[in-house]
């Protein structure tokens, strides 16, 4: 079931997904989360001749987030060709700013529509959260 504020989301990654930079793989990719405070970021993959600086589109849109002041998100849009989830670093990534990832919603979307909806403890169901390294305080 998606919403009227879900369906606002992932017009808003499509639309990013529209000004991706992906020249070498042709795999575009446009993501957008939105945060615990309601607002939106949206981005892109952003390719690189130098792969390794390439950056995926939902570590854009959290760097965005982040730098917007906003650490915690509550939904995630990934749309691409075919509907495939994050890789596993950006599931790291947004496991990083997510309260609880078992009420983290993800919506992946194909070029044909809606082809998955699940949760982030779904995708990620063993996340690297060791008590031993612990940030001082988080807001
Ligand atoms: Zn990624």
């Amino acid at each position: 079931m998606t919403s009227k504020d879900d369906l606002e989301l992932i017009a808003v990654a499509k639309r990013a997904r529209d000004r991706a930079y992906a020249p070498y793989s042709r795999y575009a990719v446009g993501a957008a989360v939105r945060g615990e405070d309601g607002r939106i970021w949206a981005g892109c993959n952003i390719e690189n001749i130098s792969f390794g600086l390439t950056i995926c589109a939902e570590r854009v849109a959290m760097a965005k987030m982040v730098s917007e002041g906003c650490r915690r998100l509550e939904k995630v849009v990934v749309v691409t060709a075919d509907g495939s989830p994050p890789c596993g670093a950006c599931l790291q990534a947004i496991r990083e700013f997510a309260r609880n990832p078992a009420q983290v919603t993800l919506f992946l979307v194909a070029e044909s529509g809606l082809a998955q909806v699940c949760t982030l403890a779904e995708l990620l169901p063993h996340s690297f959260a060791s008590r031993e390294v612990r940030p001082v305080s988080v807001p």
